[in-house]
């Protein structure tokens, strides 16, 4: 698959011209494309660690407020649960963004 060096848009591989922007498909640009993509693989590997700190942060908190709740049976345990809720989901979408860094990185080595 082709892309415009000038948009980023998806071209026809045998295109002279872009028929998004109109620039001249001519001369081909990889390290500029490869360059896209190692930001995008850089981006997605960022939020990956981001939303993975955050989970066992939220896991951590959540389990330490679940705790106190078995223990003095109060409602900050109600938040404990929602926390660790929320912890999996992120932990779930770090996967995705593993996922997706991997997947650019193929794209890297074709
Ligand atoms: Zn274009």
């Amino acid at each position: 698959m082709a892309y415009c060096q000038y948009c980023g848009r998806k071209t026809d591989e045998d295109a002279l011209f872009c028929h998004w922007c109109g620039e001249g498909l001519v001369e081909e640009d990889t390290g500029w494309q490869e360059a896209q993509i190692r930001e995008a693989v850089d981006e997605a590997n960022r939020r990956a660690n981001g939303h993975t700190i955050l989970a066992i942060v939220l896991v951590t908190t959540g389990l330490a407020a679940g705790g106190i709740l078995c223990v003095s049976s109060d409602p900050i345990g109600l938040f404990g649960i929602v926390l660790v809720c929320l912890g999996v989901a992120l932990a779930a979408a770090a996967r995705r963004h593993e996922r997706k860094a991997s997947n650019l990185r193929k794209l890297l080595r074709p």
